[in-house]
């Protein structure tokens, strides 16, 4: 399908939004770069607010989940944005807030999800080797400590908070973003249990991807993070 089509592109080439399955993504068209952005939790409000302001200086392109909530609603159920990008992490998600569902009712589902993913994913993949920035926030208990047994190689910092941290799939990248004052994994291979998440998605795909996680409210630090990722990659 081309391009065009997937997008719903609008005659003045402004970009609305774009969808996988019921899912949708308002999309800021900021201008000709190789630079691709992603917001995938609603509730996280912070990255939201990163991402709008970065858009406002520098070119690429955003996608930006609509809604205000973790999860949302699909097929009568609950599905995380961040479960949806293999059949088998999608399907362990939403049996998890939807136990009782019929075989039938996850195939017809997880079909959904499979018909529109390749597209979506083609959509968000960024052009010329460029990068996939995903934005996200925790709230006290996830951090770079339960990240440190999935990841190739790893960069702690001690005066920075284990909350904080660059999660990429390029050994490239990894080697620069070591160099600045902020935490780091790599994540370069797909061989742990698939969950379905985009940065699974993109390792496998060969992607360089980088995902910014930092605590939600600290909007600066994200902010610097995100700065300092523009100022080191190409
Ligand atoms: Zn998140």
């Amino acid at each position: 399908m081309p391009f065009a089509m997937i997008l719903g592109m609008k005659g003045d080439g402004g970009l609305a939004s774009i969808e996988l399955a019921s899912l949708r993504f308002k999309v800021i068209d900021g201008g000709e770069s190789s630079r691709r952005y992603i917001w995938l939790h609603g509730d996280e409000q912070t990255a939201r607010m990163a991402i709008e302001a970065h858009m406002k200086s520098h070119p690429g392109r955003a996608f930006l989940i609509a809604g205000s909530e973790r999860e949302v609603q699909f097929e009568g159920g609950m599905l995380d944005p961040n479960r949806m990008f293999s059949r088998e992490g999608a399907e362990k998600n939403l049996n998890k807030f939807s136990p009782k569902w019929s075989e039938k009712k996850m195939n017809s589902a997880l079909d959904k999800l499979d018909r529109d993913r390749e597209n979506f994913l083609t959509a968000i993949t960024p052009p010329d080797s460029g990068l996939l920035v995903a934005l996200h926030n925790n709230l006290r208990g996830y951090s770079i400590e339960d990240e440190v047994d999935n990841s190739n190689e790893i960069s702690i910092k001690s005066d920075q908070n284990a909350h904080d941290f660059f999660l990429c799939t390029d050994r490239n990248d990894f080697t620069k973003l070591s160099q600045s004052p902020f935490n780091v994994v790599l994540q370069a291979s797909a061989d742990s249990e698939d969950d379905g998440s985009l940065s699974r998605a993109m390792a496998k795909r060969g992607i360089r991807y980088v995902n910014i996680e930092v605590r939600l409210g600290w909007l600066s630090q994200q902010k610097k993070m995100l700065n300092i990722l523009e100022s080191v990659l190409d």
